[in-house]
Formats: C-alpha cells, sequence, structure tokens
C-alpha cells in the first residue's frame, strides 16, 4: 500500500488505518490486497444504497454524459425536482437550499437563524443554544456550534452567540431575550449514538414554539432513513422549524441540504454555493431517494432494520462483560464498552476478521450499515464479529 504519497503531499488531520479499499458491492468491500470486507459503517452513513450500486450508477452514468454543472445562474430542473420529493417525504412545509456538506448545511442554518433574529422585530436576536457532546461540522462557525470545548483549542476567535446547554433539561433555564433558536441531532453520532428522550424533545419543541425560538435538527447524520423514518423528526413526532441534512442523501456523491419552514427568509443574494445543487448531486440524490422510498413503501427496510438490531442485541447479550449497554435507532446503533482502549482492540480485531466498524465519543463502537444491507451479510458479519471479539 502506498502511503508515500500521504506523508509527504496530505495533511495528517486523519488517523487513518492501515487499509485501502479498491471497490465493493453492496455492503462489501475489498482492498488492495484482495481480502473482504463486511461494511457495517457505510463510509460513516454516507453509502445509504450501498457500494458500486447499479440504479445510482445508472442515474449518475445517464446525467454526467449530457451536462454535469452549469451553476445556479440558471434552472437546473432535478434540483427543483430534489427540492420537490425531499419536502413531500418529509411532510413539513418547507424549502430547500443545496449546497455539498454537513458543515455548509448548518452554517445555512446558523445563517437563517442569524437572520431571523436580525428581522424578527426588537431587540434582536442571536444566541444559538447547542448541546454539549454535540457535533455540527468542521467550519469555523459550525465547530463553534459544536458542544465540544476541546474542538475549539488553536481556532479562535469564533463567532459570538453559542451557548451549550449540558443537556435537554437545561436548555430552558438558558433561553433568553437574545436566544433566536436552538440546533440538536435527535440522536448524537459522533456524541456516541446517544438518542434524545421522545417526550423531553416533543416539550421542548412546544416550549420554543411558544417563545418563537426557531428548533433547528442537524438530521446530517440520523437523516434519509437512517432511523427507520424518513427523517428522525418525523420519528420524534416533532415539526422543527430548520433542518439539515447530508450524509445519506448523495449515497456517496457530496451533497448538504438545510430546509425550512420560514419560507421567506433569504432572497437572492443572501445566501449561495457554487457546486450546490448541480447537476451531478441531484442525479444522486433523486436516485436515492427513490430506491430507499421503495425500500421503505415495500417493508423491506422496516424488516432489516429489526433484523439488524435483533442480531445486534444477541452479539452484544453474548458478551455482558464487554458491552455495557445497546444504544441507538434504526440502523444507527452503537455498543458501550469500558473504555477508548478496549474500544480500539475491538475495532482492529474485527478489521482482521474482516468487519467494517466505527467509534463514536469515547467508548462506543458504533454500527452505521447500508441501509440495503442483505440478511446473508449481517448473519457473515457478526458471524465474523464473534471471531473477532473471541480473540481478544
Ligand atoms: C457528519 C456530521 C456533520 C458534518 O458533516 P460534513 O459533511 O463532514 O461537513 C454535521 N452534523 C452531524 C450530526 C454529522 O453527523
Amino acid at each position: 500500500m502506498l502511503t508515500q504519497n500521504f506523508n509527504q503531499f496530505v495533511l495528517p488531520t486523519y488517523a487513518r488505518q492501515p487499509l485501502s479499499f479498491v471497490e465493493g458491492k453492496n455492503a462489501r468491500l475489498t482492498d488492495s490486497e484482495g481480502k473482504e470486507y463486511i461494511d457495517f459503517a457505510a463510509g460513516i452513513a454516507v453509502c445509504s444504497v450501498g457500494h458500486a450500486n447499479g440504479r445510482l450508477n445508472k442515474a449518475i452514468c445517464d446525467q454526467i454524459s449530457k451536462v454535469i454543472h452549469v451553476s445556479n445562474l440558471y434552472y437546473i430542473e432535478p434540483q427543483g425536482e430534489c427540492a420537490r420529493r425531499i419536502v413531500q417525504q418529509s411532510g413539513y412545509t418547507m424549502k430547500c437550499f443545496f449546497g455539498n456538506s454537513g458543515a455548509e448545511a448548518n452554517e445555512g442554518a446558523i445563517k437563517i437563524a442569524r437572520k431571523f433574529g436580525e428581522v424578527d422585530g426588537e431587540p434582536k436576536r442571536y444566541k444559538i443554544i447547542t448541546l454539549e457532546h454535540s457535533f455540527h461540522g468542521r467550519t469555523i462557525t459550525a465547530l463553534k456550534a459544536t458542544g465540544q470545548e476541546a474542538m475549539h483549542n488553536y481556532f479562535g476567535p469564533f463567532p459570538d452567540g453559542f451557548v451549550y446547554a449540558k443537556n435537554i433539561d437545561e436548555i430552558e433555564s438558558l433561553l433568553d431575550e437574545h436566544t433566536v433558536a436552538v440546533m440538536i441531532e435527535l440522536v448524537q453520532g459522533e456524541g456516541g449514538v446517544q438518542p434524545l428522550d421522545r417526550a423531553k424533545v416533543q416539550a421542548l419543541a412546544a416550549l420554543l414554539k411558544s417563545r418563537n425560538i426557531l428548533l433547528m435538527i442537524d438530521e446530517v447524520q440520523t437523516g434519509i432513513y437512517r432511523t427507520g423514518e424518513f427523517l428522525a423528526s418525523n420519528l420524534y413526532e416533532i415539526e422543527p422549524d430548520v433542518i439539515t441534512l447530508a450524509k445519506g442523501l448523495g449515497g456517496g456523491v457530496p451533497i448538504g441540504v438545510v430546509m425550512t419552514n420560514r419560507l421567506d427568509i433569504f432572497a437572492a443574494g443572501d445566501h449561495g454555493s457554487t457546486f450546490g445543487g448541480n447537476y451531478l448531486s441531484m442525479a444522486a440524490a433523486n436516485e436515492v431517494l427513490d430506491i430507499l422510498e421503495e425500500l421503505k413503501d415495500s417493508g423491506e427496510l422496516d424488516e432489516i432494520l429489526i433484523y439488524f438490531e435483533t442480531a445486534l442485541s444477541k452479539f452484544a447479550a453474548g458478551h455482558p462483560a464487554l458491552f455495557m449497554e445497546h444504544v441507538g435507532l434504526g440502523l444507527m446503533r452503537g455498543l458501550r464498552v469500558a473504555d477508548a482502549d478496549t474500544l480500539g482492540k475491538i475495532i482492529n480485531a474485527a478489521r482482521n476478521e474482516g468487519v467494517i466498524i466505527l467509534k463514536a465519543g469515547r467508548n462506543t463502537l458504533r454500527f452505521l450499515p447500508p441501509l440495503t444491507i442483505t440478511k446473508e451479510d449481517i448473519n457473515e458479519g457478526f458471524a465474523r464479529l464473534e471471531k473477532a471479539v473471541a480473540s481478544l
């Protein structure tokens, strides 16, 4: 494996595993040595329809043989189509803006909140409350929105106006006359696959509505059927004011969306993105939405979700000394282990046996398989994980 170029020419911002994949098929990946893996990570919840999906490939190839990009100075019809599908599948009355990543989507959300706070009477409001252990992205503002102080070293000064609540219960006491929005993940992905309590989220939504404060849900990881419903917001039965999407929507093609019920918040020139919503990403997203809507409507998604959960529960129950807790929703799952050291050992042993899994937070083993994973691959993955755990 050639790491020389990385050592010499790539900034070392990632702790990479000594592994390089050359091809895949649905939930299987093959590395440069020809070894095959079961993929329980899906490129961090990105490859929602699996690797080398024939329908997605065809949709992308058909589109790029015509036109890839023209800019947003013109009407890109598949962009209108994609926005319509996202809004209709969400069930909310909203409009979309397209960008290229989760962080960019969240920047859009923050700009919506700030403009809302500017134009919505006196006093001007600007404060945005987020949660500790949240993750909202790596740009300067999304990083500041991220409630993990350790990630704020070196990069200041940051934009003002972000306040961190220890947990959802603490949010109410932090609201003041300058609060314009609350931004949360319904299941904290990077923070440890921790779902928020449904009743508390619903109570928060009602409170914020009564005080004219925007509820912004970061669904960059939870969105696009990851929790079993189109959006985790649907599962929680809330009506957010702003929602952001990214990871699973393009099936691997970069994309981000911010959608809001403040339909008139932006005027021409208020926001933009050169690549956002171009023919390439829209062809991909429209096909991903088609594939996953069919998977959901046929009942297959719900079936595979239960199958995965059952297999994971059985695996965890077989090793009570190792796995302390099973957390998560849908195909976004975690197993808590004692410490970071144990976590690293399990991930390495899994890799040796041919299973790709992720970590989240300090001590959570994280599972984010493609939504199209088969029962055979789930069985094979857990059979390999049994061997991995036995080897510890
Ligand atoms: C991954 C993630 C982001 C950041 O997305 P990028 O595409 O890496 O910018 C933001 N929020 C959540 C909840 C995420 O999981």
